[in-house]
């Protein structure tokens, strides 16, 4: 591709981007597709010779976009948002450009400071301590075993990372049974093992029971095991139960156990000074994660992943050998020691672009006009006699099931509650997840897109009660 041909390509697709975004809502939100159906039409092999873009084009039009289900359609309610800004996607088309690899600070300075300084503005902003140190990882998933391998290399004085597991005590890791299965899969990937990960009891309102917590962690350092980590959730996934911070945090303390917060989801809503209660407590966490990814603004792939003790993540990941050392050596931030990725995107220029161009008052707006919208939709779900709402909604996640009067076998309430999201996410114009609570088939509606407007919940709510009560009478 030519430099011209280049430039006049970047401005089709400039224009495919913008078209985009304006039709985006005309389009059906879950894909249609068909297990196989996609690659059937892809051939077995890469071409033998170049093709020119128009082909690759059409092609992407035809087949891949068809295929897709539409996660910034206005009418996506499903699993949380993973949200893509018009600034966000421009600073995403700059890096793409730029292709640099962050891995040091010598591979790319600007990239590296401003990584640092906009995980300062970005902890200002969401009310974090000020010796919460952050960097960007992809996912909180990475984020989450970032900090579980920490624990581990502090609890062993970083000695694990060299003699491995065997020979010393199990180690222990809590969570409560509302935790993310980002948290079952970090503690196999760090070899500690899901039969030493201890799913603690949750109360009425789905929040960890810190007494079941130190209960469990003394039973586990009396029995010759050794307790290494608590995450606590703030916004499970489920239902955006709150973990009571304090109160593990004294927990943790006491036991001299790390604590790690998962807020992936519900991070954003720090934002809003009326959500800082969640962080109550936060002073006796050793690290956090959130996803700007999910909430704020941000494209995939942005965890903002806090730390307080930075020197013990460092002696986790740090390994030197010749061929990355640096005349700047550790007098520079050099972030492949924070985590387990050695080459990085520049991640934080889309951050960067997203603060400055909604400022503190445009985020706040963002996160706040979701949680009305959910608040909203929440007390007209519960005005119904139909239709209950089964878990409270403190931010922007509805848990509902249509509940017609005179059904109360559990079984038939699930198959009916499961016909009518397969039938609303047919339909094409809204796409909705579920979960289990108490057992029951539950639906989830996350409210969460940036183009999700106050029409788009109603219109989606007017569908649900339509479809619902039509399916009812067959039953
Ligand atoms: N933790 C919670 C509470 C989540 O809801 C999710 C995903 O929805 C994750 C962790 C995993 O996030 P990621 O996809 O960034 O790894």
């Amino acid at each position: 591709m030519t430099p011209d041909d280049f430039r006049a390509h970047a401005h089709q697709v400039a224009d495919w981007m913008a078209d985009y975004l304006e039709t985006v809502g005309e389009r059906p939100v879950k894909s249609r597709a068909r297990p196989g159906e996609i690659t059937a039409r892809l051939p077995a092999s890469a071409p033998e010779d170049g093709e020119p873009f128009e082909a690759i084009m059409a092609d992407f039009n035809d087949i891949i976009v068809p295929g897709l289900t539409h996660w910034q359609h206005p009418g996506f309610f499903a699993y949380f948002p993973a949200n893509a800004s018009p600034p966000s996607i421009l600073a995403e088309m700059l890096a793409a450009v730029l292709a640099t690899q962050c891995m040091s600070w010598q591979t790319s300075p600007a990239a590296t400071e401003l990584e640092g300084r906009v995980m300062e503005w970005l902890r200002e902003l969401v009310g974090l301590p000020a010796d919460f140190i952050g960097a960007i990882q992809d996912t909180a998933s990475t984020a989450t075993l970032c900090a579980i391998l920490a624990a581990r290399e502090r609890a062993s004085d970083f000695a694990t990372n060299h003699t491995g597991l065997s020979g010393g005590p199990r180690m222990t890791t809590y969570c409560s049974s509302e935790g993310h299965s980002s948290i079952d899969k970090a503690v196999r990937i760090a070899g500690l093992g899901s039969d030493q990960l201890r799913k603690i009891a949750v109360d009425q309102h789905s929040a960890m029971d810190p007494a079941a917590l130190d209960a469990a962690i003394a039973a586990d350092a009396a029995a010759g095991l050794r307790p290494v980590c608590v995450v606590a959730t703030l916004g499970s996934t489920s239902q955006s139960a709150v973990d009571p911070l304090r109160a593990i945090g004294a927990v943790c303390r006491r036991h001299g156990v790390w604590l790690h917060v998962d807020a992936a989801w519900a991070g954003s809503a720090l934002v809003l000074p009326e959500m800082r209660w969640m962080i109550d407590g936060i002073e006796a966490a050793d690290s956090l994660v959130f996803n700007p990814h999910k909430w704020l603004l941000t494209q995939l792939e942005c965890s903002a992943f806090y730390v307080r003790d930075k020197a013990a993540l460092i002696r986790t990941f740090e390994i030197l050998p010749e061929y990355l050392k640096t005349r700047e050596g550790d007098q520079v931030t050099n972030y492949r020691d924070w985590g387990v990725q050695l080459g990085r995107r520049f991640r934080a220029l889309k951050l960067w672009f997203v603060l400055r161009s909604y400022g503190r008052t445009g985020l706040q707006a963002h996160v706040r006009r979701h949680i009305a919208l959910a608040q909203d939709l929440a007390a007209r779900i519960a005005a119904q006699p139909d239709f209950e709402v089964l878990a409270p909604s403190p931010l922007a996640l509805v848990c509902f099931r249509y509940h017609p009067p005179g059904l109360d076998d559990p079984a038939k309430l699930d198959a009916l509650n499961e016909t009518l999201l397969e039938t609303l996410n047919d339909s094409g114009a809204l796409y909705l997840t579920q979960t289990r609570l108490d057992g029951a088939y539950v639906i989830r509606f996350a409210i969460g897109a940036v183009l999700t407007e106050a029409r788009h919940v109603e219109a989606a709510w007017e569908k649900i009660q339509h479809t619902a009560r039509r399916l009812g009478e067959g039953t």
